[in-house]
């Protein structure tokens, strides 16, 4: 008989595994513990805002070339849009100071030479010392690598690591850092172009997916969740979803890409991240400003990134455990005052929803780092995905996908 892949959990690690396989012929078929596919990165309609929203606003850079290749074996690269060069604006809410980051294309960062490009205050020598997160040793916290005070910090490199590390920079994994850093600032500017889902998470990269696994006769079987895996000492024999068991076949394959917590408790004595990080949305509904940019930086405030999308503004705020039990109303009015300022938007509080997902993402300490598992197990017919596996990434799209596609290269 064939061999049949089955993949559980249908995030962007999930179905990364499963489009790999399925270009390549492999039966595949996804078991969903929910009704929805996507995990984490994920639109549906809000009945308070009455429109569709994601999530979490979730921010792409072009150099993710893992999350590139995914979207361009669904046909699907033109639903995240972004400036064709790196420009990312800012504003200080302390001192309503506006400036743009241009970062020139190319290896050689001729633009931290030119103060119309680079952070303002700060001068080129500042950007140096950054060099030394490439070669941080993992066990290294960025605070330990880098010195945290001073414009350059508080104006770029605070924003930048906490968005990917989703946890207060200093505390941060340094190796996890310098990778970004190699994979975005690093590379020049044509790997830093910001990119969003205009038309929602959903329609940019799930359901192009849930499409094309349909096209290729790949189930995807939603409000499918397993209860237990029934192994030998070196495979996996039996899975089972409750209502019904699969018993595998010699040559069958698992990959399991749950989030840690759930690969835990169905492996047995599996080493996975224990800790996470929070992020906080807020969405509100109202026409962004005449010449509000697509993604907008603000420092010196409690919101960290506005986005602009049609009849909505969106907000982040990662690493915002801080702020899980602030009321509600409370935060949307803060948030909203310090978008108000930073656009020009009217003061007064539109229709608001705030999504707090508690735990977004593992804390990306570096002891957390090192209890991220590769794809193997001990069981020869297991495999792990998921952006908490040891991709060498934070928890990002990029490494969901890229762990996907590993545990795909492995089957093979
Ligand atoms: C609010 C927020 C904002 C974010 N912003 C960004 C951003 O700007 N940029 C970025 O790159 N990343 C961002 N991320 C991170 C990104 O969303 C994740 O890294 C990515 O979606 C993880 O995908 P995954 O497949 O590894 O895990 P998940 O999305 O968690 O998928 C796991 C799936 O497994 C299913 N499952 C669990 N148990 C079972 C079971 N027993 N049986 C069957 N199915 C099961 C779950 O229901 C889920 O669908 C953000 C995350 C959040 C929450």
């Amino acid at each position: 008989m064939a061999r049949t892949v089955h993949i559980i959990g249908a995030g962007l690690a999930g179905l990364s595994a499963a489009v790999e396989l399925a270009t390549r012929g492999v039966t595949v078929v996804v078991h969903e513990a929910t009704t929805f596919a996507g995990g984490r990165c994920r639109s549906y309609h809000d009945s308070i805002l009455g429109m569709t929203i994601d999530n979490g606003n979730h921010l792409v850079l072009s150099g993710n070339h893992a999350a590139m290749r995914y979207l361009q074996l669904l046909g699907a690269e033109d639903r995240l849009v972004g400036p064709p060069k790196a420009e990312i604006p800012f504003c200080d809410l302390g001192t309503r100071e506006h400036w743009t980051l241009r970062i020139n294309d190319g290896r050689i960062p001729w633009w931290i030479f030119k103060s119309s490009k680079r952070v303002p205050g700060t001068r080129a020598l500042d950007y140096f010392p950054v060099a030394r997160l490439l070669w941080a040793k993992r066990d290294r916290a960025v605070g330990e690598v880098i010195r945290f005070t001073g414009p350059l910090y508080e104006r770029l490199m605070r924003p930048l690591l906490l968005a990917a590390l989703n946890i207060e920079p200093s505390a941060g994994s340094a190796a996890l850092a310098g990778a970004v850093i190699r994979e975005t600032l690093a590379a020049g500017g044509q790997a830093c172009r910001p990119l969003v889902a205009r038309d929602g998470l959903g329609s940019a990269m799930i359901e192009p997916a849930l499409a094309f696994l349909n096209q290729r006769n790949s189930p995807v079987r939603l409000g499918h969740q397993l209860h237990r895996l029934r192994a030998s000492e070196t495979r996996v024999e039996e899975l089972n979803f409750g209502d019904d068991t699969i018993t595998l076949g010699d040559d069958d394959v698992v990959i399991l890409a749950v989030p840690p917590y759930a690969a835990t408790a169905l492996v047995p004595g599996l080493q996975a991240p224990t800790e996470f990080r929070a992020i906080i949305n807020a969405h509100f509904r109202i026409e962004p400003a005449p010449y509000q940019p697509a993604i907008l930086g603000l420092v010196n405030s409690t919101t960290e990134w506005v986005f602009a999308f049609p009849g909505r503004v969106a907000t982040t705020i990662s690493a915002g455990d801080r702020l899980l039990d602030t009321p509600r109303d409370a935060l949307a009015r803060t948030i909203w005052s310090e978008v108000a300022a930073a656009t020009g938007l009217p003061p007064d509080l539109p229709p608001w929803q705030i999504v707090r997902e508690r735990r977004a993402t593992f804390a990306a300490t570096p002891e957390q780092d090192a209890l991220r598992p590769g794809s193997n197990t001990r069981f020869s017919n297991l495999l792990l995905a998921g952006d908490w596996t040891n991709t060498g990434l934070p928890a990002t799209i990029e490494s969901a996908i890229r762990s996907g596609r590993r545990a795909a290269d492995l089957v093979a």
